[in-house]
């Protein structure tokens, strides 16, 4: 027998537990639970991972939903080119400069050198404007509404995570054209509102929705909104998804003109927006626990499991029946179900097994059960076990769904909640950074780019003080630094005179600040 075989029969019998405790250890934690789970497996090029069958059928269920999404929006799929000449990419200034440091550029074919790098996309506004360029010249054309799945590549210089921060990322990419300001604003929030609804109706977690700042908004855009997420394993934000509105830049940059109704020649307003497979390790972050990941049934690829526990007296043959006509039962609700009939493995193990897979109910069938016409049902977030007669249990597993979907958003939120503060003076800020904290502040305004740099110096600066470190290493993908995550769209009262909590000068918006990845 070859070592490879032993090593696969040895498998057989062993399931690695997650080692690390999450309030403990969290990155090693993570890194545990996204691999024993089959969601990942690492690579040989960093920043780079393999989406194994878990982690991709999630991608899948959201991609259908927002498929479903965008067809009343009248956003069509279509595919462009992964590749950009030198000229194209950098047509547009502040664009250029925003995405150069992590342009990965391909220099050669077999061993010669190319007349011209090529770059591979970090994003598709300069591949597709020039096609918009000769699709549109006249207001009949417009609006124009294409969204394209793919992949980028952005190499990043900050340590990868994986799903969070990765060189190579799926995303979908929506770029869009209108003949006016409000039709564009109108799609950005549109799109905004479709990202609101994949991390709060599928992934059960809540999201803050608002404006970026001038800095930190989409290079080159004219606008940028946002959903932040929180995680409070880390007590740190994450910037979920952003929706785009461009402005006329790039129409002016690319040359994309259209007769309006009037005959006059305009520049029409365009949008772009995308969402990524930083979705997915949000979800593991935000709801996973020691035993594992924890899926939202919405998007689990399955769930329900069903176990038999054989005995010498009452073996498979006799629980196999039983238990093939319970997952019946239940794939006539519409519920995706598996019977874990496997010989090899005992029941212990597939208790693990499903465990750390993070299936929503596993359903026990043993010879009691059999002989008491019923089954027990344990939910996986939170260990609950519920004996229940065959008769009615797919329909109870079915409402249970939902009632799942909904505790994991609920538990999640009441700790985002419990996490929001209020600072009005500096003195309080890099304290409640510090306890994980969310922090609502009067600021001056979206356009001090500069202070807000210095808010981000000074806290880490501080922080680094307080905690008895000289400096931070520049790759750590997590930095002791508050940034701004977005002027969030539901404002509280804003007192007359009320200051900004760090220039003083008069206050024209709350911002929402954090640690963030
Ligand atoms: P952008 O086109 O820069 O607005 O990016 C769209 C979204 O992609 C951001 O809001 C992030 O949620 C996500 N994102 C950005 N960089 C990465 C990355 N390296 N890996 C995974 N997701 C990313």
């Amino acid at each position: 027998q070859s070592q490879k075989a032993k090593k696969k029969e040895g498998a057989a019998d062993t399931l690695l537990a997650i080692q690390f405790k999450k309030m403990e250890s969290f990155p090693d934690w993570y890194s545990d639970v996204i691999r024993l789970s089959e969601m990942i497996s690492y690579y040989n090029i960093s920043g780079c991972y393999i989406l194994r069958p878990w982690s991709y059928s999630i991608w899948e269920s959201i991609q259908d939903w927002f498929n479903a999404q965008l067809k009343p929006l009248e956003v069509s799929n279509s595919y462009f080119p992964m590749f950009v000449s030198k000229s194209r990419l950098e047509k547009e200034k502040d664009h250029v400069e925003g995405f150069a440091p992590e342009v990965a550029w391909v220099t050669k074919s077999g061993d010669g050198d190319l007349a011209e790098p090529i770059a591979i996309r970090p994003t598709s506004e300069t591949i597709m404007y020039p096609a918009f360029s000769d699709w549109i010249s006249s207001h009949r054309d417009l609006p124009l509404k294409l969204n394209q799945w793919s992949n980028v590549v952005r190499w990043e210089f900050k340590n990868p995570t994986p799903f969070l921060r990765t060189r190579e990322f799926l995303w979908q990419e929506g770029h869009t054209a209108h003949a006016t300001y409000d039709e564009a604003d109108t799609m950005v929030m549109q799109a905004l509102e479709l990202y609101r609804g994949v991390y709060e109706d599928l992934l059960a977690i809540p999201v803050i929705r608002g404006f970026k700042t001038e800095k930190e908004r989409f290079a080159g855009g004219h606008q940028t909104t946002t959903c932040e997420a929180y995680i409070p394993a880390s007590g740190r934000a994450i910037q979920g998804a952003t929706s785009h509105n461009l402005g006329q830049n790039f129409g002016k940059m690319f040359d994309i003109t259209f007769q309006d109704q009037d005959g006059k020649t305009a520049i029409p307003w365009q949008t772009s927006w995308g969402i990524t497979t930083r979705t997915i390790g949000v979800m593991v972050m935000v709801h996973g626990d020691d035993q594992g990941l924890v899926l939202p049934p919405r998007i689990a690829p399955l769930q329900i499991v069903i176990v038999p526990i054989a005995s010498k007296k009452c073996g498979y043959d006799k629980l196999g029946p039983y238990c093939e006509a319970l997952k019946e039962k239940f794939a006539a609700q519409g519920l995706r179900v598996k019977y874990d009939g496997r010989t090899i493995y005992n029941p212990g193990w597939k208790f693990n097994h499903w465990e750390q897979k993070g299936v929503p109910i596993r359903v026990e069938v043993g010879p009691r059960d059999m002989e008491n016409n019923q089954a027990r049902v344990c939910i996986r977030h939170n260990g609950e076990k519920i004996d229940k007669p065959i008769d009615g249990i797919a329909e109870f597993a079915k409402d249970q769904m939902e009632v799942i979907q909904k505790a994991m958003f609920d538990k999640i939120k009441k700790e985002r909640d419990d996490h929001l503060v209020t600072v009005t003076e500096w003195k309080d800020f890099v304290p409640n950074l510090e306890k994980g904290n969310l922090i609502l502040t009067p600021w001056c305004g979206p356009e001090f780019q500069e202070e807000e740099e210095e808010v981000k110096d000074k806290s880490k600066a501080e922080a680094l003080e307080r905690a008895g470190q000289e400096a931070e290493d520049e790759r750590c993908s997590v930095s002791v630094a508050g940034k701004t995550l977005c002027i969030p769209f539901e404002q509280p009262e804003l007192k007359e005179g009320t200051k900004c909590f760090y220039t003083g000068k008069v206050a024209k918006c709350w911002v929402l600040w954090g640690k963030s990845y």
